[in-house]
C-alpha cells in the first residue's frame, strides 16, 4: 500500500453556510478527520474570480444565478493540507446535489440544493494546487508542526 502523497487543497464556505451558521459545523468535520488547517481567512469574491474558478461553467444558463449567490456574502476559504487530502476532502464533501449526497458527508448533513450545497472542494490535484494559488497569496500559507500528528498517522506514513 503506497503511504501517500502530501497535498494541500481548498475549501470554500459558501454564502448559504455562512448565513446558516455552519461554518463552526463544517470546519470540525475536517478537524476531527485528522486534517491540517494550513490557511483561512474571509473574503467577497468578485465577477473576475468567479469566471476562473467556475470557468467549467461559464457558458451555463445556470452561472448568472451561481455567481449572484457567491457574491451573496463573503465566503470563508480554507486551505487542508494532509496525505492524498484532495481526494479525501472530496469524499468527505459529497456529491454536488445536496438531497443525494451520502449521508455522513457534509452535504449529504447540512444542505438540500444544486446551487445551495454549503462548501466548494477542489476535484483534482491539479485544480487543488491552482485553487489555492487563487485564493492565497504565499505568505497566506502557513507551515507548522502539527502535534497530534503522531496520533493521525503511523511513523511510516509520516516519514512519505
Ligand atoms: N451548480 C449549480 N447548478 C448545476 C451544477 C452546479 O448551481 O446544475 C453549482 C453548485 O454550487 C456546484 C458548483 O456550481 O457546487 C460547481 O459545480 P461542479 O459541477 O464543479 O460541482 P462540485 O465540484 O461543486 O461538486
Ligand atoms: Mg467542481
Amino acid at each position: 500500500m503506497p503511504k501517500g502523497v502530501l497535498e494541500q487543497t481548498l475549501v470554500l464556505v459558501k454564502p448559504d453556510a455562512i448565513q446558516r451558521g455552519l461554518f463552526g459545523a463544517i470546519t470540525s468535520r475536517f478537524e476531527q478527520k485528522g486534517l491540517k488547517l494550513v490557511g483561512v481567512k474571509m473574503m467577497a469574491l468578485d465577477e473576475a474570480v468567479l469566471r476562473e474558478h467556475y470557468a467549467h461553467l461559464a457558458d451555463k444558463p445556470f452561472f448568472p444565478g451561481l455567481a449572484k449567490f457567491m457574491q451573496s456574502t463573503p465566503v470563508i476559504a480554507m486551505c487542508w493540507e494532509g496525505l492524498d487530502v484532495v481526494n479525501t476532502v472530496r469524499k468527505i464533501t459529497g456529491i454536488t446535489k445536496g438531497r443525494e449526497a451520502e449521508a455522513g458527508s457534509i452535504r449529504g448533513d447540512f444542505s438540500m440544493s444544486v446551487s445551495c450545497n454549503v462548501i466548494h472542494a477542489s476535484d483534482s490535484v491539479a485544480n487543488a494546487a491552482a485553487e489555492v494559488k487563487r485564493f492565497f497569496k504565499g505568505g497566506e500559507i502557513h507551515g507548522y508542526d502539527k502535534s497530534e500528528y503522531v496520533n493521525v498517522y503511523a511513523e511510516d506514513e509520516l516519514n512519505a
